[in-house]
């Protein structure tokens, strides 16, 4: 199977934070800084095949990133969303929730409509290594 979230020993890498059934990275083509996502362990392409228990571990990884989040880049508002199959934006089939933490004038978005940002297929160049590193040191000095 070649799945970038299962066989990509750099998402390994830019691990933030993990429970016994999930993970949180830093995606590296973030819509703005900070913008995270967290994946359960096991492959599965859509929410409604995760287990109650990954379900948990996926919430317990989505509350201590809101809270590192607030702290680590003052955000005043979060957008959590997850896009199932090719027409809904899917690139990976692995499912992810996106956590995108939001502030007054943020850089790279223009309006709130989700498909503006979650859906915008090659449009987003990949971040350099060394600001993704720097964006999984704040949300751990925050955790
Ligand atoms: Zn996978």
């Amino acid at each position: 199977m070649n799945c970038a979230f299962c066989t990509n020993p750099d998402v390994k890498k830019r691990t933030i934070i993990e429970n016994d059934l999930a993970f949180a990275f830093p995606t590296n083509t973030p819509i703005v800084p900070g913008h995270i996502l967290i994946v359960p362990k096991r492959h599965i392409q859509y929410y409604e095949a995760a287990t109650p228990e990954e379900k948990v571990a996926i919430e317990e990884l989505r509350e201590k990133i809101k809270a590192a989040s607030l702290k680590a880049f003052e955000a005043q508002g979060f957008n959590y969303a997850w896009n199932e199959e090719e027409i809904g934006g899917q690139s990976v089939p692995h499912f992810h929730l996106h956590i995108v933490p939001r502030k007054k004038g943020d850089a790279g978005i223009y309006q709130y409509e989700p498909r503006e940002f979650l859906y915008r297929p090659g449009a987003r160049a990949a971040s350099p290594d060394e600001e993704l590193f720097g964006v999984i040191e704040s949300i751990r000095a925050a955790l």
